[in-house]
């Protein structure tokens, strides 16, 4: 069995969904999938955009928006759908959702404020219509399907926007609620992103959750292999908007996958690898628009790795845009302990996570996305010392398993950067990736230099892939 994610593009409009629908009929020849879908394309960023307008009571914006979200949708059943008794039953349900978000809208704009509670509720609306749609144009097409609301599986703790799941319900949801329709041959379409608390109030798992709905359903359904269908040919040495010549990485352990998603690498989300490893099923990054290229499998299996050994240095190159730098500087910090408690009890209480860090004797420099960065924040630093800040930075770094026993790797990298201005640099704990900050317009200059400098070898055969699109 296999559970099946589709992300946003490879739902975004008809001609994708109907390419997704071939892909998922084609697995089922195999086996009955379960499939996971997200919203569509741009479709959270417009919620996101109405609950904004609802939250400051204009009214105008935010109901002209949800009417984009609902046309879109229907569109989408006159493209996809031909039988008139579907479509009617769709388009019904798709007036429904559409009416509660417009009801949702008045009850904001009604109570003046707009809580993390209904900014979920808000971006639920997304992957409920992508669903929707998609399993009855399956069902159009004379597959057995049924859809299912993934709040009555996905039960989280109370943490709106980023949701955790209640592991052993939703294991115990999982085996009764969609196990037996898959072993009937149903094939079951459900939402990721979303879930619900206890008492049914709707939650989310952070923005591009879905990836991570989808390995803990195929962790929870024991399944032996979980796909990421997305717009790129697998995890790339690069994000290829940044490097046209990125390559496709053929093979990649958990912890470089991981590790990658960690430090920015858009194309999985971070929490993905977690509930993989802990059943060790493989992951596969799959490209909807190529179904036929390889992708990515992130695996432990030394059978897999051995057939693809790598002797390069380094696998892939994460960044990641909009943080900004730190730098904290106090003679008081010399030889004294319990400073650094001290210093991050401030980031603890305006609950500011720290991204990348590194610190000398006297000194701390350190990255925050500029997204949780605040006036408070600095204040409170600056009872620690003199506090510099630059904004507009990001972070790059370098990962790969045999970073851990290489020697030279610095030397490479500065050569490679000796024209960009390295803001700081870090070595993470898990010897499997350096890291460093540079400002963003130096970005593009500092990734395609690095990628000329650690991809172009002849060593690389075999185990990086020409994405299909370009061959
Ligand atoms: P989806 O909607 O399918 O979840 P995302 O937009 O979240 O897709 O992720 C896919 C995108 O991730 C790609 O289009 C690409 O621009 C970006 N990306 C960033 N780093 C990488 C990488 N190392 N390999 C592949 N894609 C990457
Ligand atoms: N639709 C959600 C988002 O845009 C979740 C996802 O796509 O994974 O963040
Ligand atoms: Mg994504």
């Amino acid at each position: 069995m296999a559970v099946m994610k589709f992300g946003g593009t490879s739902v975004g409009t008809a001609k994708a969904m109907q390419q997704a629908i071939s892909i998922v009929a084609r697995e089922k020849e195999n086996a009955v999938p379960l499939v996971v879908l997200s919203a569509c394309s741009g479709i959270t960023n417009k919620l996101v955009r109405i609950a904004d307008a609802a939250g400051r009571s204009n009214l105008d914006e935010a109901t002209a928006l949800a009417a984009e979200v609902k046309r879109h949708h229907v569109e989408l059943v006159d493209e996809l759908i031909k039988s008139d008794a579907l479509k009617k039953d769709v388009s019904a349900r798709i007036e429904l959702l559409g009416g509660r978000l417009e009801m949702l809208i008045k009850g904001v704009d009604i109570v003046g404020e707009l809580t993390e509670r209904s900014r979920d509720m808000f971006c639920s609306f997304g992957e409920l219509l992508s669903t929707t749609v998609f399993a009855a144009a399956m069902k159009d097409q004379g597959y057995k399907v049924e859809w299912i609301d993934v709040r009555t599986v996905m039960i989280t703790d109370d943490n709106f926007g980023f949701a955790r799941p209640l592991n052993d319900q939703c294991e115990e949801n999982v085996k009764r609620i969609i196990s037996p329709l898959l072993q009937q041959g149903t094939v079951v379409v459900t939402q990721g992103y979303i879930g619900a608390t206890r008492d049914g109030r709707t939650t989310t798992l952070g923005r591009g959750g879905s990836d991570f709905s989808a390995a803990l359903l195929g962790a929870w359904l024991n399944d032996n292999a979980i796909q990421i269908w997305t717009d790129v040919d697998g995890v790339m040495t690069c994000d290829p908007r940044l490097v046209p010549e990125a390559r496709s990485i053929r093979v990649m352990t958990f912890s470089e996958a991981a590790e990658l998603a960690y430090l920015g690498a858009k194309v999985l989300h971070p929490d993905t690898i977690a509930p993989a490893v802990q059943k060790n099923i493989p992951v596969y990054v799959l490209n909807s628009v190529h179904p036929d290229a390889k992708g990515t499998i992130i695996t432990n299996d030394p059978e897999r790795l051995s057939g693809m050994s790598y002797d390069g240095l380094v696998k892939s190159i994460a960044v990641k845009k909009g943080q900004c730098l730190i730098n904290v500087r106090s003679n008081r910090m010399f030889g004294r302990h319990g400073f650094m408690l001290e210093l991050f009890d401030i980031f603890a209480r305006y609950s500011v996570s720290v991204e990348m860090i590194s610190t000398s004797e006297v000194s701390v420099s350190l990255t925050v996305d500029e997204r949780s960065f605040s006036d408070e924040l600095i204040q409170g630093l600056k009872n620690f010392g003199e506090v510099e800040i630059e904004h507009g930075v990001a972070t790059i770094s370098v990962v790969g398993d045999n970073l851990r026993m290489s020697r030279g790797v610095a030397g490479r990298i500065f050569s490679a950067l000796k024209d960009v201005n390295l803001r700081m640099i870090s070595q993470g704990a898990s010897e499997i990736n350096v890291g460093f900050v540079v400002e963003e317009p130096e970005v593009v200059t500092a990734v395609n230099n690095l990628h000329r400098e650690f991809f172009s070898g002849p060593q690389n055969r075999g185990i990086f892939e020409i994405p299909a699109g370009s061959r």
